[in-house]
């Protein structure tokens, strides 16, 4: 969460919360963790098929995350869509900014229970996750108040943002003011006409 990777010159001394560099020739990935989420592991084995990483869902920018596969994954869940969607058994780095900007870009409510969408709905979502995240990585990745990027700038995709962080505002779509509700003791944001 508020840690950072960030390529720096070989030989940059290291700050309080830098705990990991890995060299390739005159760059270093450095990898500071103030909060000590992060891990760094060493394995000789298939990635795909270690402990940490097995279970976890496809990834949101390939071809493999498809509104099919969404919507067969779905079927018979009660838990609202953005829970789903944040489950990264299902898809990973969908983040909660990420799930609110995009069920509102594919204008779905966000408690709606996820087996209850359409097929056409999740087409829309997937396509709706694409294109967020897409403009996430230009931005140059959201801010959570310390996030840097790998080169130290502070992210500013969440000044931008459709939704998040926009309790009370203009819908910027419909100028309905945007609800803030907490699902699974995270917020989430939408416009209550535009995602009914
Ligand atoms: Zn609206």
């Amino acid at each position: 969460m508020s840690g950072s990777l960030r390529i720096v010159a070989p030989g940059t001394p290291a700050g309080k919360h830098d705990h990991f560099d890995l060299l390739f020739g005159d760059k270093c990935l450095r990898l500071r963790d103030p909060r000590r989420f992060g891990a760094v592991l060493w394995t000789r084995g298939d990635v795909d098929r270690h402990p940490l990483l097995a279970h976890l869902g496809v990834e949101p920018l390939s071809s493999a995350l498809t509104g099919a596969r969404l919507h067969r994954l779905s079927r018979g869940l009660r838990i609202p869509v953005k829970q789903f969607l944040m489950d990264a058994k299902r898809v990973v780095g969908v983040g909660n900014i990420y799930a609110s900007e995009s069920l509102f870009r594919a204008g779905i409510e966000p408690r709606r229970r996820a087996g209850k969408i359409s097929l056409e709905k999740y087409e829309k979502l997937v396509a709706a996750v694409k294109v967020t995240l897409r403009a996430a990585i230009r931005a140059g990745g959201s801010s959570l108040r310390d996030f840097v990027g790998s080169d130290g700038e502070s992210g500013y995709f969440q000044n931008h943002a459709l939704v998040y962080d926009r309790a009370g505002m203009p819908c910027r779509r419909c100028r309905t003011p945007i609800r803030r509700i907490v699902q699974g003791a995270r917020a989430t944001y939408f416009c209550p006409r535009c995602q009914s």
